[in-house]
């Protein structure tokens, strides 16, 4: 019997090493990433700054709670309050994210004495597993079984967001690039702020596959009240943050919301390195450029193409998996984004030559 519940599908595939863009399985091949743990890796893997942070932190100081105060926690919490507005709430995933987000919304309009039942999301969204997160996703495919969960999840196209915004809509959670759903860009946001703005309802960006320069944009504008992260944040550890507006710093009160490992040291000192080394090397450009580079190489191939910087699907007239799984056999790992799209997420110190490499696996797997 499997040691595991039986909650994924693996593919035939033990990996048993990582070393920038590459990873080599059990018995020494090497294939290029461009999955990247589903846009966690974005340095690639081995990177040696967050590699020697972590080494370093581990040999400091490993955990103690948020009992105390930690440098390395008040640093990386102060770096990402500069970039994206703060504060924020340190957290160890993305579902985790997406739950201290909504308990967040309920608490705000809780104390303005305001009954708002309704959170409005996008049709195909995804964001997490947990009981308010899946509630959050709202499709049956994830959801079927496990009922009840919190209610008031309204879920409408994306064109038609903005305008059911109303008084009785307490947030509107949306991602500014759909991963899951197909790496779909969200063409509203500035109408979304403006409906929101005019109902006091709030706006939740979740960029924890999107964000952090992946998509080509560090700043996703215009600001929404709240943004999630994870995946990346961590540098490939365990890392997710809740990031409020100014206007919510009093919402919660100690013993409203907690974590026991959230914001841990050793993922925290990763994800400083992470977030300096992204910043310092402009890598988000990098991404833009880069992406333009893979969107026109799938484009050539005659494919529909969605999504932006290095966060890409090829949309297919066929089955995604196997195409996924002749890409593997050719020595190029991606996913898929739904049954026909394949994904790319590479990393973001990906060169020229690696771009090509993807867009002719998946030329030569089609
Ligand atoms: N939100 C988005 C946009 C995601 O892509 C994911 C994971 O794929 C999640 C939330 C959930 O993150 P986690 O798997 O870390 O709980």
């Amino acid at each position: 019997m499997s040691p595991f519940l039986n909650t994924y599908n693996r593919v035939p595939l033990t990996l048993v090493r990582g070393q920038g863009t590459r990873v080599q399985d059990d018995a020494g091949r090497w294939y290029l990433d461009a999955i990247c743990g589903i846009a966690v890796m974005s340095l690639g893997h081995q990177h040696p700054q967050v590699t020697a942070a972590v080494h370093a932190q581990v040999e400091s100081l490993m955990h103690v709670s948020n009992l105390y105060s930690v440098p390395v926690q008040q640093r990386f919490a102060q770096a990402l309050m500069d970039l994206f507005g703060g504060p924020v709430f340190l957290c160890n995933s993305g579902a985790e994210a997406n739950e201290g987000a909504l308990k967040l919304v309920r608490k705000h309009h809780f104390l303005k004495g305001e009954s708002r039942p309704q959170i409005l999301v996008a049709q195909m969204a995804f964001h997490g597993r947990t009981m308010g997160a899946l509630a959050l996703t709202a499709r049956e495919k994830f959801s079927r079984g496990f009922g009840p969960l919190p209610d008031g999840v309204v879920a409408l196209p994306d064109a038609e967001l903005a305008q059911a915004v109303n008084a009785q809509t307490a947030a509107v959670f949306v991602e500014p690039i759909r991963g899951e759903g197909g790496c779909i860009c969200f063409p509203h946001l500035p109408a979304l702020r403006d409906a929101c703005d005019r109902h006091g309802a709030l706006l939740v960006y979740d960029e924890i596959q999107c964000g952090l320069g992946r998509s080509g944009t560090l700043v996703q504008q215009p600001a929404p009240d709240i943004r999630t992260f994870a995946k990346a944040l961590g540098g490939g550890l365990p890392l997710g943050a809740v990031l409020a507006g100014p206007h919510l710093a009093h919402v919660f009160e100690p013993g409203d919301h907690g974590s026991t490992f959230g914001g841990n040291p050793v993922a925290c000192a990763a994800g400083l390195a992470t977030l300096q080394e992204i910043l310092e090397q402009d890598l988000t450009e990098r991404c833009r450029v880069l992406g333009e580079k893979l969107r026109g190489g799938l484009e050539a191939l005659g494919v529909c193409v969605s999504g932006t910087g290095l966060m890409q699907a090829a949309h297919l007239e066929q089955e995604a998996a196997p195409v996924v799984a002749r890409m593997r056999d050719r020595g190029v790992l991606v996913c898929g984004a739904g049954p026909r799209a394949v994904r790319f997420l590479p990393a973001f110190t990906s060169t020229e030559a690696e771009i090509e490499e993807m867009v002719s696996a998946l030329a030569a797997s089609l």
